[in-house]
């Protein structure tokens, strides 16, 4: 098992690709804190995980909250005795609005969701991976963190901050034995993409048009493999980085 006994919190893992790295995670051994807004949906992927003979606990998270934040981390501590992994998944979208369509109340929400949230959770993890000399962080950033083409203005921000923030980390952090790194993930089937205007014709026009693509969206799953690879020692060298899983679109 490539994290055996290893403890980790993923943030938004009642849905889609938290919930897929959640149960990935927990098979390949390690003990999970599933945190979610929902509760309900939270428990069900920890029980799941349970039935399964893994080990993990929910618990209800606003990633918008820093009590919230600290809870969480601190509820890693008291169940299982320490944290060694954290993946920054929780994340909105804003159906594609523009800036000329944002008010301050949809662009302050998707940033202390999708970007502060982030922020909070590293910066409550660190000490624990600073005392220890060892720690993973990761991100789900997404496409639209590096390109103007996927996403509307509020959420595109958020998520090239999540990748500068990402780098800052990788770089600030690399000689006290932390890694930091980020997912960039395509159009993926999950919750989120049903809210986009139209996933599914969007990732057929793109594919109809773009060669080398692969022509189809993405499952959860394949985004927690990469997230495995993250995890795991396997990927000891990797710091600081941005991995798209994204079928090549960002490619050409
Ligand atoms: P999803 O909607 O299936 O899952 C997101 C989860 O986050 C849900 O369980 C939701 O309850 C939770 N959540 C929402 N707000 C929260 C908050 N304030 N605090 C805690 N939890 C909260 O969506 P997904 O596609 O699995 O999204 C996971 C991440 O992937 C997000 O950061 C998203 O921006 C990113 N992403 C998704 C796609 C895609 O096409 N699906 C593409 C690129 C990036």
């Amino acid at each position: 098992m490539r994290l055996n006994g290893q403890v980790a919190v993923v943030t938004g893992a009642a849905s889609g690709m938290g919930k897929a790295i959640a149960e990935l995670y927990a098979k390949e051994g390690a003990k999970v804190v599933v945190s979610d807004l929902n509760l309900e949906g939270a428990e069900a992927v920890a029980a799941a995980i349970k039935a399964g003979g893994g080990e993990a606990i929910a618990v209800q998270t606003n990633v918008a909250d820093l009590k919230d934040i600290h809870t969480m981390i601190d509820t890693a501590v008291s169940e299982y005795g320490t944290l060694d992994i954290l993946v920054n998944n929780a994340g909105i979208m804003d159906n594609m609005a523009p800036v000329g369509d944002v008010d301050d109340e949809r662009w302050d929400l998707i940033f202390d969701v999708n970007t502060k949230g982030v922020m909070r959770a590293i910066r409550k993890a660190l000490p624990i991976f600073l005392e220890k000399g060892k720690g993973v962080i990761i991100n789900t950033a997404s496409t639209g963190g590096f390109s103007g083409a996927h996403a509307g203005a509020a959420y595109t921000a958020s998520k090239h901050a999540v990748i500068g923030l990402t780098k800052n980390t990788g770089f600030m952090y690399a000689q006290k034995g932390i890694r930091c790194n980020a997912i960039a993930p395509g159009a993926t089937m999950t919750n989120i993409a049903s809210t986009m205007s139209n996933v599914n014709e969007f990732g057929a026009s793109r594919t109809k048009v773009t060669q080398g693509v692969i022509p189809r969206v993405g499952q959860a799953e394949e985004i927690a493999q990469v997230a495995l690879f993250l995890a795991s020692d396997e990927s000891s060298f990797v710091n600081g980085a941005v991995i798209a899983a994204d079928a090549g679109w960002t490619a050409g």
